[in-house]
C-alpha cells in the first residue's frame, strides 16, 4: 500500500530564539527562507542516499497585512521566490508553492492575532488571495492554525482546494499566542468541511475545500512533554484552557520524541493512506544561531533521521512510502 508522505515549511520571518538579529523589531529577518533551498535540498540528498527515494517539499510562503506592512507589497515572498529562490532550487520540479497566512492586525502599534473576529477574516482572506492567486495556489496553511468556520468557508469560496492547518484533538482557549479548537476531529481522516462546522464534515458539495489533518496521536508522555514546552514559550503554568487530547510532534524534533510519535502513530492506525507534518524555516538556521532550549529540540540531523525514519518503519511494516505534496494528493487520491 502507498503512503503519501506530506512535508510542509511555514516560510515566516525568523524568530529570535533561531536568529539571534531577529530581536530588531523594526524589520523582518528572511534567513531561514532565503537558505530553504539550500539547506532541505543537503537533508533531501542525504536521506536519498540513505533510501534511494528524494523528499518533496510544500512552501508555505508568508502572505498577509503583516507582510505587506513590512515589505510593502503583499506578495514579496512570492516574488522573491518565483524571481530568484527557484534557482536554487533544483528540486522545485516536485515542491509545491503554497500560502501561509497569519490573522494578524494592528491594534494600537501592536500586531494581534484574530481568532474570532469571522468578517474581518473574510475580508482579510479575499484581499490576500485576490493578489496571490496569479502564483496558482490551491494550499493553505493558517499562522498559529487558526481556523474557525468562517474562515473555513472563505478560504473556500476564495478558490482555495486544500487546507492542512487543523490538528484533531487538540485546542487552546486561552493561550496567549494562539487560540485553536481542533477537540471535535476524532481522526486524521481527511474531509470535506460542513459549511456550519469546520470541525464536521459536510454534505456532498457544501464546499469544495478539502480538510487533510495533520497527524497527531494519543500518547501521555508525549503530552506531558508538548505541553511543559507550551508553558515555557507562552510563559505561563495556567493549563485550564488546554484541551489536548492528542499531540503533535514535528518532523524535524528530537529523534526520541519523534520516533516515539511516529511508532504509536503506526500502532494506533491514525495513518491511513498519509502522513503529514510541518516545520519553520527558521529551524534549518546554523545552530550556533540558536538559544539553547532550541538547539535542544531541533537539529538538521535530526530531521534527516527522522525522515529515514519514516521510510524505515513504513516499509518494516510492508508499506510504500511516497513523497508527494497537497495539491497533487487532493487532485489525484483520498486516503
Ligand atoms: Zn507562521
Amino acid at each position: 500500500m502507498n503512503i503519501n508522505i506530506l512535508i510542509g515549511c511555514d516560510c515566516d520571518p525568523d524568530r529570535i530564539r533561531f536568529n539571534p538579529k531577529a530581536k530588531d523589531e523594526q524589520r523582518f529577518y528572511w534567513e531561514g527562507f532565503f537558505t530553504l533551498a539550500e539547506n532541505f535540498n543537503k537533508i533531501r540528498e542525504e536521506v536519498k542516499l540513505a533510501t534511494n527515494l528524494t523528499p518533496a517539499l510544500t512552501w508555505n510562503l508568508r502572505a498577509d497585512y503583516q507582510t505587506e506592512y513590512y515589505e510593502g507589497k503583499i506578495d514579496y515572498c512570492f516574488n522573491q521566490y518565483f524571481n530568484t529562490i527557484i534557482h536554487t532550487n533544483k528540486y522545485a520540479a516536485i515542491d509545491e508553492i503554497a500560502w501561509h497566512h497569519h490573522h494578524f492586525k494592528l491594534v494600537n502599534s501592536k500586531w494581534l492575532s484574530v481568532f474570532d473576529d469571522g468578517p474581518w477574516m473574510k475580508e482579510h482572506i479575499f484581499y490576500t488571495y485576490t493578489n496571490i492567486n496569479k502564483y496558482d495556489i490551491h494550499t493553505v496553511h493558517t499562522g498559529e492554525l487558526i481556523m474557525n468556520t468562517d474562515s473555513m468557508n472563505a478560504y473556500n469560496d476564495a478558490g482555495i482546494k486544500v487546507d492542512y492547518s487543523s490538528v484533531p484533538g487538540l485546542a487552546n482557549f486561552t493561550g496567549v499566542y494562539n487560540r485553536i479548537d481542533y477537540s471535535k476531529i476524532e481522526t486524521n481522516q481527511p474531509y470535506i468541511p460542513s459549511r456550519s462546522d469546520y470541525q464536521k464534515p459536510g454534505m456532498k458539495e457544501e464546499n469544495t475545500i478539502i480538510e487533510l489533518p495533520t497527524n497527531t496521536v494519543k500518547d501521555s508522555l508525549l503530552e506531558f512533554v508538548s505541553t511543559a514546552n507550551y508553558c515555557l514559550r507562552a510563559r505561563t503554568f495556567d493549563l485550564s484552557g488546554i484541551s489536548h487530547k492528542k499531540v503533535f510532534i514535528p518532523i524535524n524534533a528530537h529523534p526520541y520524541l519523534f520516533k516515539r510519535f511516529f511508532k504509536k502513530l503506526i500502532s494506533l492506525n491514525e495513518i491511513g493512506t498519509t502522513f503529514i507534518s510541518y516545520f519553520h524555516a527558521d529551524e534549518l538556521l546554523p545552530d550556533s544561531y540558536k538559544s539553547p532550549e532550541a538547539r535542544v529540540l531541533f537539529k538538521n540531523e535530526y530531521f534527516t533521521k527522522n525522515i529515514i525514519t519514516v521510510i524505515n518503519e513504513l516499509r518494516n511494516k510492508g508499506m510504500n512510502p511516497v513523497f508527494t505534496n497537497f495539491k497533487t494528493v487532493a487532485t489525484t487520491a483520498t486516503r
